[in-house]
């Protein structure tokens, strides 16, 4: 019970702030994430709060990435696994992928809690406990990761994640899908496909997408082609700076 009338013109969000608190009560989320996602809602605030056709473009690219990979991962950190761990899961499930809790603030008590989430949620498995290899150029606790997991994984979901990382794996050769509402970040300019989208819309889309293309290879084949991350960004952007400046504009 939170209180909050789901009347509330800022119903979604103010319920997304409450996940993230009951996450940092609970021991999964880390104060350094409440403020990660005050940075998210500000960009997500400049796109209307909704899935821009960009974010939709981009997600089929991503689901085509997944379906034509041979070890696919997702990578898991406490704002994820508080605000959408059952959407994590179904996205594991049908894109037979890897999931691998990735903490920059890295405890064993953390890790087994949000193992546990996401088992609670029906993961079958969840690697991350006992890191057995390291991601290259990254200091020891943030290159930690496992071997059967995102180290050998082709393709790797890297929702909210930090630059560095998300350059480490890309220097790796691997494929990277960020989840990110700033299309100026590290990460952002870094993965393979980016897809600018609030985490607990973009995995649902990200899930549909899966599932439309599964079948299809030819219209997988056709959102990769179409797809390119810079003109993306760029489109995203501008539809910012557009959304600004006509809320500045004089009526
Ligand atoms: P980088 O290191 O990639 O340049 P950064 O320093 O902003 O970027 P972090 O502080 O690790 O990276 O933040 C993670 C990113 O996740 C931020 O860019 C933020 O906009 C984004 N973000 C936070 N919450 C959400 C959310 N709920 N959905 C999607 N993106 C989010």
């Amino acid at each position: 019970m939170t209180g909050i009338p789901p009347t509330h013109p800022r119903y979604k969000s103010l319920m997304l702030r409450e996940r993230l608190v009951g996450g940092f009560r609970h021991g999964i989320v880390v104060p350094q994430g409440l403020i990660a996602h005050g940075r998210g809602e500000m960009f997500d605030y400049l796109l209307g709060e909704q899935t821009t056709k960009e974010a939709k473009a981009a997600s089929k690219a991503a689901a085509a990435h997944l379906l034509g990979a041979q070890r696919p991962a997702i990578s898991v950190n406490g704002n994820v696994a508080a605000l959408c761990p059952e959407d994590v899961v179904r996205l594991s499930i049908l894109a037979r992928a890897r999931i691998e809790v990735c903490l920059f603030h890295r405890t064993d008590e953390r890790i087994s809690k949000i193992m546990q989430v996401l088992k609670e949620h029906g993961a079958a498995e969840v690697l991350g406990f006992l890191p057995d290899a390291e991601l290259p150029g990254l200091d020891h606790m943030r290159a930690m990761c496992s071997k059967e997991g995102i180290y050998s994984a082709d393709v790797v979901v890297i929702p909210l994640e930090d630059g560095d990382r998300a350059e480490a794996l890309a220097s790796m050769g691997k494929k990277t899908i960020a989840i990110d509402l700033n299309p100026m970040s590290r990460t952002a300019r870094t993965a393979t496909v980016t897809i600018v989208d609030e985490v607990t819309r973009a995995i649902p889309e990200l899930v549909l997408n899966v599932q439309d293309l599964k079948d299809s290879p030819e219209a997988a084949k056709s959102a990769l082609s179409k797809y390119n991350r810079d003109e993306n960004l760029k489109k995203v952007s501008n539809l910012m700076a557009k959304n600004l400046k006509s809320f500045l504009a004089p009526k």
